[in-house]
């Protein structure tokens, strides 16, 4: 099985433009960039989504990702940033190392700024509200329920 790619990035053993790294995670650009300043903060140790990763690499990979955020915006005043993270292939996800995006945006790029805000039917929201509260008032934390999704 060949190695995870960002595992090699974090190793050094793929060339990338690395921007920020610790003992924790590691920041850099991504080869395909929406705009200037599209970098990904990703975790050194391996975690294939949201559902495996250690509780504590993820507040680092999101710390880290807001310090990346605020350079961004300073040095390359882009209109907006979004973060943005894939959790399985029918999220987008193409890479199976945890990532977050650092996106920069501008009011003209052509993606989405948001979704369509239609009215949703509040008797299913209801539902679907009582279910998470339901499951999140049966689990300690609610963070190790999913199965793992590819
Ligand atoms: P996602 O679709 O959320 O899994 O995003 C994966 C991202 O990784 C894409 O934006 C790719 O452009 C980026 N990517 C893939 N391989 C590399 C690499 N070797 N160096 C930098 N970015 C990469
Ligand atoms: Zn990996």
């Amino acid at each position: 099985m060949s190695k995870c790619p960002f595992c090699m990035i974090a190793t050094h053993e793929l060339p990338s433009e690395i921007i920020h790294e610790d003992e924790h995670v590691v920041a850099f650009m991504d080869v395909n960039p929406i705009a200037d300043g599209h970098v990904l903060v990703i975790p050194r140790r391996h975690a294939e989504n949201l559902h495996a990763i250690d509780p504590e690499d993820l507040q680092r990979v999101v710390v880290t990702a807001k310090r990346i955020a605020a350079v961004v915006q300073s040095e390359l005043r882009p209109d907006g940033i979004n973060l943005f993270q894939a959790n399985g292939r029918g999220a987008g996800q193409t890479v199976f190392h945890l990532h977050m995006h650092v996106l920069p945006r501008s009011i003209d790029d052509g993606m989405p700024m948001s979704w369509d805000h239609k009215p949703g039917d509040r008797a299913r929201i209801a539902e679907v509200a009582g279910i998470l509260r339901g499951a999140l008032a049966r689990s300690e934390t609610g963070i190790d329920m999913a199965e793992p999704v590819a």
